[in-house]
């Protein structure tokens, strides 16, 4: 039997996973559906702990040299303008990095991938799908379909399901993804206006009860910044409506008059669900990223997340092909459960309602409190330990 790690799904969390464990010393082959890395406008945010976690691969570096440091969000009133600033700065005692690095999520995979790709530890399938697992006391053994129509086999000691929402490796082992998911999807407007020039921070949170609003600046293709902005749709919104560049422009010019000085770049749709898988491991099979959990992206943390769980899963997997135990691996589901349903799971949806708060009284209450804290560094530092993912963190490291 090879001491080889197996890898469904080379997104952000299957990539972040073969890193770590070749850092390690462990052997792993990464099978990826797609060619290339998927380049539609999803995650953009790295938190504090992403950027400790990726640093000692050079990983951080790159991202430095070509994302956006946003040291400051806010929250912002759709009618009113700004309410509360936060300034990440509070956390310099707490990480190295006291700031949102902003860099689109399949450049950050391009990145983790070259480094996986040099190592001889590391192979990397593209264009085969991932679609038998069967497993036994002693090793995994899954089929792939290659898009040439090829079939092939491969056994290893572990497979990591890193193969997203719709994980075909957590399916194959009836896991429960329990959750829900929201009625309305969300729409991606991504323009060159430069919402800066307006006094908003690279990173901002716009209230409003019919149409809330998420922006923030990336870098773009060439490097010299774009703007995304996340909105609401109605359930019963036509999605070919929806996505009509014009009419994005449209919605863009009623949330922000000054948008029409810029140009749609893309639009896109997202449908949104909330769940966490009912275990993270079943013998041999573990999962990690979005096979394991999903929630909404306000507050930037799914991608995230995906990576802490890579982090841990990394130690405990290195830990359990050295040992010849393996309980490690039902430490890693309690932890990255636990701290996926009371953090991940609590803190998007607090996000979004906080931001779609529909009762006048209860925004306006909402909007003080935000600005109470916002004044208090002391309260402020808490809030930012949290939303900076760096409190779940801790909170997982204490769960034995
Ligand atoms: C609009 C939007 C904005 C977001 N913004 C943020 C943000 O700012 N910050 C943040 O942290 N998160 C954000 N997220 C969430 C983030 O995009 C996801 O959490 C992240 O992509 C999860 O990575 P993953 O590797 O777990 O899964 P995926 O990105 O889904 O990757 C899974 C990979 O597996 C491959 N695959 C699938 N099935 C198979 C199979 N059977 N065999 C082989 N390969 C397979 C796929 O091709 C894919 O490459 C956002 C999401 C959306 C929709």
């Amino acid at each position: 039997m090879s001491e080889r790690v197996l890898i469904a799904g080379g997104g952000p969390s299957g990539m972040a996973t073969a890193l770590f464990l070749i850092q390690r010393g462990v052997a792993v082959t990464v099978i990826e559906r797609s060619i290339e890395p998927h380049a539609d406008p999803r995650a953009a945010t790295y938190h504090p702990p992403t950027l400790e976690m990726l640093a000692p691969s050079g990983v951080t570096d790159d991202l430095h040299s070509q994302g956006i440091v946003a040291p400051r969000w806010q929250f912002r009133d759709r009618r009113e303008g700004l309410v509360a600033e936060f300034d990440l700065g509070l956390l310099s005692a707490d990480t190295p990095y006291p700031y949102r690095l902003q860099c689109e999520q399949h450049k950050l995979v391009g990145m983790m991938q070259r480094r996986v790709v040099n190592s001889p530890l590391a192979t990397i399938i593209h264009g085969a799908t991932v679609d038998e697992v069967t497993q036994n006391a002693s090793q995994v053994r899954i089929g792939l379909s290659h898009t040439d129509g090829r079939r092939e086999y491969l056994s290893g000691t572990y497979l990591v399901g890193a193969d997203g929402g719709r994980s075909i490796v957590r399916k194959s082992q009836n896991i429960e993804f329990n959750g829900f998911t929201w009625p309305e999807r969300f729409l991606v407007i991504t323009t060159t206006f430069d919402f800066e020039s307006l006094g908003y921070a690279y990173s901002s949170y716009t209230m409003d009860p019919v149409e809330w609003a998420a922006t923030f600046k990336v870098p773009g293709d060439h490097g010299r910044g774009i703007w995304r902005c996340v909105f609401p749709t109605k359930p019963d919104e036509n999605e070919a409506d929806l996505l009509d560049p014009v009419r994005a422009m449209t919605r863009l010019a009623q949330f922000v008059p000054e948008s029409v000085s810029g140009r749609v770049v893309h639009v896109n749709l997202y449908a949104v669900h909330q769940r966490v898988a009912a275990t993270y491991r079943k013998g041999r099979v573990v999962l990690a990223g979005d096979a394991a959990h999903v929630n909404n992206p306000l507050g930037g943390m799914g991608l995230n997340f995906g990576i802490h769980d890579a982090h841990s899963l990394a130690g405990y997997l290195a830990e359990a092909i050295e040992s010849g135990r393996d309980t490690s691996l039902d430490r890693y589901d309690r932890q990255r459960r636990t701290v996926a349903e009371r953090y991940l799971q609590a803190q998007t949806i607090a996000n979004k309602q906080m931001l779609e708060e529909a009762d006048r009284d209860s925004r306006l209450a909402r909007q003080a409190e935000m600005r109470s804290i916002a004044a208090d560094p002391d309260r402020a530092k808490q809030y930012l330990l949290r939303t900076a993912m760096i409190e779940g963190l801790r909170a997982a490291a204490s769960i034995d």
